[in-house]
C-alpha cells in the first residue's frame, strides 16, 4: 500500500533512481538511508518499504526483522564511525501534517555517540540536532 502524498512512498516508487545515500541497503521490508537533515555524521534512517504510520501497523514479518536491523545498524555505525554507543529513536509523524514534506510517516533513527562525548554530541541532544 502506498500513499500518493507521502514522501517515503514517492521514494519507494522510484527506488532504482535514488542516490546511494537514500538506499544504502535494503531488504524486502526495510530501506536504510542517510539522514540529510542533520549536521551529525553517521545518522542513519530505517524506513519501512510500504506506507506505515505507526508501530502497531507493522506485519509480523516486518516486526521479526526489525530487531535484526537494529543490531546490524548499530554494529555498522560502530565499525564506520568508531562510536562507543548508538542511540535509536522511533518517530511516527503524519507526513501530510508536517511543515517539511520530506518527513517520513514512520522511521527509526540511529545516532552514533561516544561514551565521553559532550552532551551536545550525544543522544541526549537528539531532538535539537535534527533539522
Ligand atoms: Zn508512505
Amino acid at each position: 500500500m502506498t500513499s500518493p502524498d507521502c514522501y517515503t512512498c514517492g521514494q519507494e516508487a522510484r527506488i532504482e533512481e535514488l542516490p546511494l545515500s537514500e538506499r544504502i541497503v535494503l531488504d524486502r521490508h526495510w530501506r536504510v538511508a542517510h539522514a540529510f537533515d542533520t549536521a551529525l555524521p553517521g545518522w542513519l534512517v530505517l524506513l519501512p518499504r510500504r506506507h506505515v504510520t505507526a508501530v502497531h501497523e507493522l506485519t509480523d514479518a516486518e516486526a521479526a526483522t526489525l530487531g535484526t536491523w537494529q543490531v546490524r545498524l548499530s554494529r555498522a555505525l560502530r565499525d564506520v564511525t568508531g562510536c562507543v554507543k548508538t542511540y535509536v529513536a522511533q518517530f511516527a509523524e503524519p507526513s501530510y501534517r508536517t511543515p517539511r514534506p520530506a518527513v517520513p510517516p514512520m522511521s527509526w533513527r540511529w545516532v552514533p555517540g561516544a561514551a565521553a562525548s559532550p552532551p551536545s554530541t550525544n543522544g541526549s541532544s537528539l531532538s535539537t540536532t535534527a533539522g
